[in-house]
């Protein structure tokens, strides 16, 4: 479904690519460093200019504009308390070994919650960042996640190219309603984007900062989307683990049961291979 509309334009995307991308420096098609302005180094080189694919578009139509029907037919409940924001792990400073667990494109009813008890059973938080229009659809799911640890961003309401949108639609149409949505559900302010299929610019940039937002990238992409086999998946994330490395996954947008296989094998490899887990953003 959603790779339907890119499969003729998919790279290999076996870059590894920019995260937290300084503001103001990547372009549509390529990155090449990675920094996170409080985490630790995680630059790595891109071999070469990627193109950005995580996953097909969404195939349900938009909903309602979010914060009408939050506020109409969908009441949120009282704001997670901060404290539960807090990461379960420690984020350790120079030659820790820390990875970064991401899912786009959720929550989802059927794989949300499947990748939910995972987490939970291991222990190990991750950051969701959720699309707006599936966030009204599933507040319940978000909110499970700010109460299990896990943090919750922005990956736009409606999952478009941003790079084809003029800055005020982005802004009006794609990340200012997904922020008021997740204010109501995780009770703070989403201070990370992450662009669909990794598409921004400059400009983009510079509007998440005068909204006090970063790009938030990635520097492994299992192309779970794809459903290479959850081998694939598994050695992906095996292969590219360093610390402070990213690792992009999903948790919506389509079959996601390799994800969760994948997931439940590498989260006691991982442990056991002395690595922590830490959440974005926040
Ligand atoms: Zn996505």
């Amino acid at each position: 479904m959603l790779s339907g509309r890119l499969a003729g334009s998919i790279g290999t995307c076996l870059a590894l690519c920019a995260f937290l991308a300084a503001l103001g420096q990547p372009s549509a098609t390529a990155a090449t460093a990675a920094q996170t302005a409080s985490g630790p180094n995680t630059s790595k080189t891109a071999s070469a200019p990627r193109f950005y694919v995580d996953g097909p578009l969404p195939t349900m139509s938009p909903g309602p504009p979010t914060a009408q029907v939050i506020s109409a037919k969908n009441p949120v409940s009282k704001p997670a308390k901060r404290k539960r924001l807090v990461p379960r792990f420690e984020v350790p400073r120079g030659g820790g070994r820390t990875l970064y667990l991401t899912f786009d494109d959720g929550p989802d009813p059927t794989w949300t919650p499947q990748i939910l008890a995972l987490l939970h059973r291991y222990h190990v938080p991750a950051t969701f960042f959720v699309i707006g229009y599936a966030a009204f659809e599933q507040p319940a799911l978000v909110r499970a996640e700010v109460k299990a640890g896990d943090m919750v961003e922005n990956h736009t309401e409606h999952h478009p190219m941003l790079t084809t949108l003029s800055i005020s639609k982005v802004l009006a149409k794609e990340v200012l309603p997904v922020n008021r949505v997740l204010r109501h559900l995780t009770g703070y302010t989403p201070l990370c984007m992450r662009p669909p299929y990794g598409d921004y610019n400059a400009a983009i940039g510079r509007a998440m900062a005068s909204i006090g937002m970063r790009v938030a990238m990635w520097n492994i992409d299992t192309v779970d989307w794809s459903r290479p086999g959850t081998g694939a998946i598994v050695d992906s994330v095996l292969a590219g683990a360093s610390n402070g490395a990213v690792v992009l996954m999903h948790d919506g947008g389509g079959d996601r049961s390799q994800t969760v296989a994948a997931l439940a094998e590498l989260l006691p490899r991982l442990i056991t291979a002395g690595w922590h887990f830490g959440t974005l953003c926040h």
